[in-house]
C-alpha cells in the first residue's frame, strides 16, 4: 500500500543551512534574515530561491521554510510547516573562569553541543584573564547550537565574581564543582547518589588555569547546594575539565541517560 508516508518529502533530506531567529515561527509566516545569515547562505552555501532551510528560535520548535528571495544584504524565507516540536532541555548552568581567547571560543563551542543552557563566566581569585567578549561568545554559541541540531540557544552571561554568584545562589539548583585538589568523591559515583532525586536544576564549574584558592575551596565546603568532584588521577586543563564534566553530568543525569525521542 503506498500511503502518504511514503511519498519523498522535504523532510526527507534535511536542509543544509539550519538558522537561529529572533522572530515568532508559524506556518505561512515570512522572516527577513540578517545580513550575516543573507551572506552565509548566499555566498558560503551558494543557495538560490526556492531552496530548502530550517529554521528554529528557542521556544516554536524547527520549522522547514524556503528561501523567497536575495537582496543586497538580504534575504527572505517562507516558513511552511513543523519539522520538530519544541522539547523542554536540560537545566544545566556551565560557570567557567574566563581563559585566553581561542580556548574559551572551544569551551563555549563545545558546552553548547554537550546542551548546557546557560554559559556563566566566574572571575575567582586566580583568574588571569578578567575582560569577556560576550557577544564574540554568543556568536559562538549560535553557530554551534546551529551546527548541533538543538532547539535551543544557552544564554551566554556576563561575567560576575565567585563570591557573588555564590551569594546570590537560586534556590534549588545543585552545583557540582570540579576539586583538582582531589578530596571530592569520584565523578561518576557522586552523580549516580543524585540520580533518584530526578530532572533538577544544576550548575557545573570549573575553576581557572590557576586553581581555586585555598579560601575559595573552604567557601565552597560550607556551601549546602554545592557538591564537589573528582574528574580522576591528571590534572586537566580548564577548557578539557569542562568538557568531561558536562559529559559526565549528560551521561548520569541529563538528556543522555534518556531514550533519544522519535524526530
Ligand atoms: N593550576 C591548578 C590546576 C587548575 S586546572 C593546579 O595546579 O592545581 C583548571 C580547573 O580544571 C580546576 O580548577 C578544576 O576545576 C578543573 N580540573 C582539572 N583537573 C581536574 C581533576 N583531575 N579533577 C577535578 N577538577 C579538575
Amino acid at each position: 500500500m503506498t500511503g502518504a508516508r511514503d511519498i519523498p518529502s522535504f523532510d526527507a533530506a534535511p536542509p543544509r543551512a539550519r538558522l537561529f531567529v529572533g522572530a515568532a515561527l508559524g506556518a505561512g509566516g515570512s522572516i527577513g534574515l540578517s545580513p550575516g545569515q543573507a551572506q552565509y547562505l548566499r555566498h558560503v552555501l551558494r543557495l538560490k530561491a526556492g531552496d530548502p532551510v530550517a529554521l528554529f528560535n528557542g521556544t516554536d520548535g524547527e520549522w522547514a521554510a524556503t528561501i523567497a528571495g536575495f537582496g543586497k544584504g538580504w534575504a527572505s524565507v517562507d516558513v511552511l510547516r513543523l519539522r520538530r516540536r519544541q522539547v523542554v532541555e536540560p537545566d544545566l548552568w556551565l560557570l567557567f573562569a574566563p581563559i585566553e581567547h581561542g580556548r574559551i571560543d572551544y569551551l563555549v563551542q563545545k558546552a553548547t553541543e554537550l546542551g548546557v543552557s546557560v554559559l556563566q563566566p566566574v572571575i575567582t581569585a586566580h583568574s588571569r584573564v578578567h575582560r569577556v567578549d560576550v557577544e564574540r561568545l554568543s556568536a559562538n554559541a549560535v553557530e554551534a547550537a546551529q551546527q548541533t541540531g538543538r532547539l535551543t540557544v544557552p544564554e551566554m552571561r556576563a561575567a560576575v565574581p565567585l563570591q557573588k554568584i555564590l551569594a546570590d545562589w537560586p534556590a534549588g539548583r545543585r552545583l557540582m564543582f570540579c576539586d583538582e585538589s582531589g578530596s571530592g568523591p569520584p565523578v561518576a559515583a557522586a552523580l549516580s547518589a543524585e540520580a533518584p532525586s530526578g530532572r533538577l536544576p544544576w550548575a557545573v564549574m570549573v575553576g581557572p588555569e590557576g586553581g581555586f584558592a585555598a579560601s575559595e575551596l573552604d567557601a565552597l565546603a560550607k556551601l549546602p547546594f554545592v557538591m564537589a568532584v573528582s574528574l580522576g588521577p591528571r590534572l586537566l586543563r580548564a577548557d578539557t575539565a569542562a568538557v568531561a564534566a558536562l559529559a559526565c553530568w549528560q551521561a548520569v543525569l541529563g538528556d543522555w541517560a534518556e531514550a533519544t525521542p522519535d524526530p
